[in-house]
């Protein structure tokens, strides 16, 4: 037998207990007279002690052990004299009587404990040995817990689960496809689902009625902290629904997996709708862990000579409470800088200043009367001791610039709490998104997003302008600022799907080739039907407050998409090649 228990079970009351442990060796202490190793396994690190007075010939051989060293240990449970009330085995020690080496273990190129000394490109190659890290170990648990709670959650809901394929055809969801080459079908490619979408649809027309899976989707992007080229959704799809039902349906599940992950009562998740955001907040996922709403100056600001702002389509601003004492100039100057940097782009930062005292301080000063800058301050509600930042320019820009601003600001009054979660969805989105470049409409969500019922007669037979106007039942579901996940009531008549694929630029012949088969199965009874999809990785990452999704992912890529461990992607030998097409002369010397 390797082991009568894990590494981090035996307390006080197994005291006397002959045991048998298998791990690996954290660390060792010699002290002369005595040795003691931590031994580790999932389950925790148990003290092993080794007494040159009893055994000689055991305590020379525990010496020798390196750290990353795999035993097996027989020995009776002592009370330990100095304990350790850090850690849940700290009362007892093994007090050993044979050791054998399982195997060995060259020194680890990092310290495999809480903290380490490796970089992230050392920790990426050698990932079984991170993986063997607590915080590490932690992240995997929990992220195996949130997908079975997932499961019990929608099972009892009377979802089913069903895997579709992972080689298909593209599905347009705005990336990049994966593709690869069939070697039965010369010159044919299948394409890696950037998400199940027309297959979970398809399952409704099917009579399924209510689906769902955890999946893996693949989208070939430029990558940031929080992408990954492959990444898990909690992909479902119901049918005979309206939007409500779906929000009250997933609104059920997040409050239930912060329930049973982190104890946390969410209370009902507000409703926001797409342009209110835009309005208050310039960006559609915004996060409400902080008040700092927008404020629209025009009619205060305009007219009274301020070259700036009179051209100006927008002046909007924000407050910020009780930073005039500690805001100086210099302060002010940095955070000017700061919305200039090209990664933002504005071209100044006005700011009024409320002080203590009563007076009022601001970049402006010689443009406005006191009143003037009093009735903007009114418009804010602010009072005495707050600071108003406002920008100005085009409306869209400007209202990004002052949202990232406001996130900005947040970040640095320490505004958004670790422990503090503010969900809310946001709703009724546009359903088209005009490209000035390439003068082109995009599907805002995707292309099998229906508009609203009411909607509908104005996209069949309006004109352009009127499809700029045209509302979607689509939503996204945001926690702190992340977008968790999104979706929508779907399209499930033939020809208002045609009409969207027109709008969105394809002709007849292309949307027959791509969508065919759905357009096909919408004549054959498909039932009005909607979903969402939730970001898995994500949703791990916001429930534990960190920021990367590489943390909860056993086996992420780098930014340049590369596993690191694996060294993929990787060439293919020519005779591969040949098989696959790809290559059809190989030449011969
Ligand atoms: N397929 C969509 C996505 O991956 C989600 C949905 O519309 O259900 O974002």
């Amino acid at each position: 037998m390797y082991r009568t228990h894990n590494c981090g079970e035996l307390r006080l009351g197994n005291e006397g207990q002959t045991v048998t442990l298998s791990g690996w060796v954290q660390k060792s202490r010699d002290l002369g007279g005595m040795t003691f190793i931590d031994l580790r396994d999932r389950y925790g690190i148990t003290q092993l002690v080794f007494n040159m007075d009893e055994n000689a010939e055991l305590c020379e051989a525990a010496r020798k052990l390196g750290r990353e060293y795999v035993l097996r240990v027989n020995g009776s449970v002592k009370e330990r004299s100095s304990k350790n009330p850090n850690r849940a085995t700290g009362d007892i020690e093994i007090d050993v009587t044979a050791l054998e080496v399982l195997n060995a273990s060259d020194t680890p190129p990092f310290t495999i404990e809480d903290e380490t000394d490796g970089g992230e490109e050392l920790r990426m190659k050698y990932r079984y040995l991170d993986l063997r890290r607590t915080p590490v170990q932690n992240n995997i648990i929990f992220r195996s817990k949130l997908a079975i709670e997932t499961r019990k959650y929608l099972a009892e809901a009377g979802f089913i689960e069903v895997e579709t394929p992972v080689l298909i055809k593209s599905t347009p969801e705005g990336a990049r496809d994966f593709v690869v080459p069939s070697r039965m079908n010369p010159g044919q490619f299948y394409a890696l689902p950037q998400s199940p979408q027309t297959f979970k649809q398809i399952l409704m027309v099917s009579g399924l009625d209510k689906y769902f899976q955890i999946v893996k989707c693949f989208r070939d992007e430029d990558l940031r902290a929080d992408r990954q080229p492959e990444f898990t959704q909690i992909d479902c799809e119901m049918s005979f629904v309206t939007q409500d039902e779906v929000l009250d349906t997933f609104e059920g599940l997040t409050k239930n997996l912060f329930q049973r992950m982190l104890e946390v009562a969410l209370p009902d998740f507000p409703r926001m709708s797409y342009d209110e955001a835009m309005e208050n907040y310039g960006i559609d996922k915004p996060d409400l862990r902080f008040e700092m709403k927008f404020q629209n100056l025009n009619s205060l600001a305009k007219g009274k000579g301020f070259k700036v702002f009179d051209d100006a389509e927008a002046v909007i601003g924000i407050c910020a409470k009780g930073i005039a004492a500690d805001y100086s100039n210099k302060q002010m100057n940095e955070l000017t800088d700061w919305v200039k940097r090209p990664q933002i782009g504005a071209k100044g930062l006005v700011y009024i200043k409320y002080n203590e005292d009563g007076s009022i301080k601001s970049s402006v000063g010689k443009f406005y009367s006191d009143e003037d800058l009093q009735s903007w301050g009114t418009a804010f509600g602010a009072e005495k001791g707050d600071v108003v930042f406002i920008l100005s320019g085009e409306l869209d820009k400007t209202r990004k610039q002052l949202g990232e601003l406001r996130l900005e600001l947040g970040r640095r009054l320490g505004l958004m709490k670790d422990g503090d979660f503010k969900p809310l969805w946001v709703v009724d989105f546009p359903l088209l998104e005009w490209d000035e470049d390439a003068e082109r409409f995009h599907a805002m969500h995707h292309p099998f997003t229906s508009p609203k019922k009411s909607d509908v007669e104005r996209m069949l037979n309006g004109d352009h302008e009127t499809m700029k106007a045209l509302r979607a039942d689509a939503y996204d579901l945001v926690i702190n600022g992340v977008e968790i996940g999104g979706g929508s009531i779907r399209i499930h008549d033939r020809a208002l799907q045609e009409r969207n694929f027109k709008l969105l630029g394809f002709t007849e012949e292309e949307a027959e080739d791509q969508f065919g088969f759905l357009m096909g199965a919408f004549e054959y009874g498909a039932p009005p039907h909607g979903g969402i999809a939730f970001g898995f990785d994500r949703l791990c990452a916001v429930l534990k407050g960190q920021n990367s999704i590489r943390d909860f992912i056993a086996f992420p890529k780098n930014n340049m998409g590369r596993d690191m461990m694996i060294d993929a992607p990787s060439k293919i030998d020519d005779t591969q090649l040949e098989e696959l097409h790809l290559q059809s002369d190989v030449k011969e010397d």
